[in-house]
């Protein structure tokens, strides 16, 4: 199978199950695993905080930022298109009686500063509180310049908010900006990373922050049933993944803009509205195709992807190479034909 859906599809490659297999381990809710522990290390230090947590998802590791971040009856400011907004099953709301104002997101990604300025509360009881600004960087795989990001800390500070970035895909940012991760991390109180997209691990997302932040989100995480136990078989994963899987995410770039390039081969396929800038290409379809019935058509040709209205989103990660995508285009002409 050929499969396009996303870069959480990726398989551990021998060498991370072999340190997975070996991983001294312990019980990590007494603290005790020796990988996990090494693990939330090697990540502070990397990403310049204090500390971090290792944690079920990327979903989680988010709900736990806002719950950390903010009381009953706060709100946090993020994008309309925001992960922590739209395709969290409103679990702020709904665990944390915390509310979203989402913002509509530019094209590039960002939102608009003056917007977010605007949308802070006054302090007057008639308001929910405003505690946090919660950015996304890769988002919709579009990278947010270093500018935006330096400008953005700038107002949280100035306005007294928490600055939180859903940084699932941060690492596609990190590489198609040639930049190390702190130069981006250093504009946030709190930051995630996802090491089960790209990054290829089977399980696992990092939160990042200060001291007395992680300290609070460890108990949310408990009472979230997300106390885990010998872990560190998982956090092996994690450790291989973010010594050794970073520098090859710009090959999935390159795929992905050789992927966009031969799409607009197709009839009825066009995919030069959206800027690739990393792993994620989207593209438009011609009313004219029934896109139900070409992907399925696909998928029985060994080909997966999700259907979307008149468009797609195709994502390239390790275990898609530039043959596989010569084969795709091969193989959806032949159906279209
Ligand atoms: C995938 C993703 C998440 C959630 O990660 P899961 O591990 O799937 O829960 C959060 N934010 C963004 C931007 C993502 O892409």
């Amino acid at each position: 199978m050929i499969d396009f859906r996303s870069d959480t599809v990726t398989q551990p490659c021998k060498n991370m199950r072999r340190l997975m297999s070996n991983a001294m381990v312990g019980d990590d809710v007494y603290g005790d695993d020796p990988t996990v522990n090494e693990l939330e290390h090697y990540s502070s230090v990397k990403h310049g905080f204090d500390a971090s947590i290792f944690v079920t998802s990327g979903t989680q590791a988010n709900l736990l930022a806002i719950l950390a971040h903010c009381e009953r009856g706060d709100e946090y400011i993020c994008g309309q298109g925001a992960h922590n907004y739209k395709y969290e099953a409103g679990g702020a709301a709904v665990l944390g009686s915390v509310q979203p104002q989402p913002l509509e997101n530019l094209p590039n990604g960002e939102i608009c500063l003056e917007k977010v300025v605007a949308a802070i509360k006054p302090n007057d009881f008639h308001f929910a509180r405003t505690k946090m600004l919660s950015l996304e960087n890769t988002i919709g795989g579009k990278v947010l310049s270093l500018a935006y990001l330096s400008e953005a800390r700038s107002l949280t500070k100035k306005y007294g908010l928490q600055h939180h970035l859903d940084g699932a895909r941060v690492y596609n940012a990190a590489v198609a900006l040639g930049v190390d991760i702190k130069e981006i991390s250093q504009h946030f109180d709190s930051m995630t990373v996802c090491l089960s997209k790209g990054l290829g691990a089977p399980v696992g997302s990092l939160l990042m922050g200060s001291f007395e932040f992680i300290e609070k989100a460890r108990r949310l995480r408990k009472m979230l049933g997300g106390g885990m136990r010998q872990a560190g078989i998982l956090a092996a994963g994690g450790l291989y993944a973010l010594k050794n899987n970073v520098e090859r995410l710009e090959q999935d770039h390159e795929h992905a803009r050789y992927l966009a390039s031969r799409i607009n081969e197709l009839p009825g396929f066009d995919s030069t509205p959206y800027e690739v800038q990393t792993n994620l290409v989207f593209l438009n379809v011609d009313s004219s195709i029934d896109i139900q019935a070409f992907t399925k058509a696909m998928y029985d040709k060994g080909i997966n992807m999700t259907p979307g209205y008149q468009g797609m989103r195709l994502v390239t990660h390790s275990g898609i190479d530039k043959s596989d995508i010569d084969n795709f285009i091969d193989v959806a002409k032949a159906n279209l034909a």
